[in-house]
């Protein structure tokens, strides 16, 4: 029997949400699998929606139930980091509230209706329109962890984080771990970015999607292997780096006389910048790392808030 394609529409916070479902023809676990949670990361959102495709034809143990954009008002806006509607990160804001703001409902929506039930979850993120990143994945100190570190690890990007409740963690409020909290095992998963279809992170992620169905059992006969071609580096915490002055960053690069590129930043060089130097700051670590900041406004506008605007790598250190 082949894999059952049901594509309809969820209810979530008065938003018509479409889901794709695909029931395969054996029982297995129920995976979930999310893009758009951040209405401009669209490697992840074309990764998902061509995976749905390919798996519409293949054999499938278990059911998969995936949202290729769910937050609908951030991608029709074009809003970056945030819903439009109340300035709330949809990311921070699991498992949300039935009573709150647009972004809390629909997290209290997607937390209930979609990642509750799951035995497995996997959220799909890029960097945003203004943000480049390392790709990545991410997930929960909790009662599912082990789990969800077999799940980060088989997914095959060069990072894997792990993130601890308490004062240290950067990022509260997610996806994975409104999940984790609730013994489900889940990862956020980043690569892409910068409002791009870059081919190589859509590859990441469907390569990434079929390593996990492997791991969890849901892909009879198949012949990928879910170990990653290179181990990842194991990474415990974000460390957030703020800027003082409005500018940006340009990852340093010696340039010769005749214009040609020299090689990348060395361990502890200072990057060279754009704009007005945010000259406190340094990154150290040797590796290609891109990335920006919400500028400070001259207008007394505040600086860019955790989980908005900015997203350190979590390989850059500061130095004063
Ligand atoms: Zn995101």
């Amino acid at each position: 029997m082949p894999t059952k394609t049901l594509r309809r529409t969820l209810q979530l916070a008065g938003l018509e949400v479409p889901v794709v479902e695909l029931t395969g023809a054996q029982d297995g676990p129920r995976l979930t699998v999310l893009a758009g949670v951040h209405g401009c990361e669209y490697a992840p959102m074309a990764a998902v929606r061509r995976w749905v495709r390919a798996l519409a034809g293949r054999d499938l143990r278990g059911r998969v139930v995936a949202v290729p954009v769910l937050n609908l008002p951030a991608f029709r806006a074009r809003s970056p980091f945030v819903v439009p509607d109340d300035g709330k990160n949809l990311n921070r804001c699991f498992p949300g509230d039935p009573d709150g703001s647009l972004a809390e409902r629909l997290a209290h929506a997607a937390f209930t209706q979609l990642i509750t039930g799951s035995d497995a979850l996997v959220d799909a993120h890029a960097g945003d329109l203004v943000e480049a990143l390392e790709p990545f994945a991410l997930y929960d100190a909790g009662p599912a962890e082990a789990r969800a570190r077999e799940l980060a690890i088989a997914y095959g990007l060069g990072y894997v984080i792990r993130q601890e409740p308490g004062p240290d963690r950067a990022v509260g409020g997610t996806s994975s771990a409104a999940a984790a909290s609730i013994g489900i095992p889940a990862i956020i998963a980043e690569a892409g970015g910068c409002g791009l279809v870059q081919q190589a992170a859509v590859d990441a992620h469907i390569r990434g999607l079929d390593r996990l169905l492997a791991r969890l059992g849901m892909a009879p006969g198949a012949a990928e292997s879910t170990a990653p071609e290179r181990p990842p580096a194991h990474l415990r915490r974000f460390l957030w780096l703020r800027s003082d002055d409005a500018g940006w960053w340009e990852p340093g690069r010696r340039t010769g006389r005749d214009g040609s590129r020299g090689p990348g930043p060395r361990d502890g060089q200072q990057h060279r910048r754009g704009g007005r130097p945010a000259d406190r700051h340094r990154a150290r670590g040797g590796r290609p790392h891109v990335r920006d900041e919400l500028p400070r406004g001259g207008g007394g506008r505040p600086a860019a808030r955790p989980g908005r605007g900015l997203r350190p790598l979590p390989f850059m250190r500061t130095r004063r």
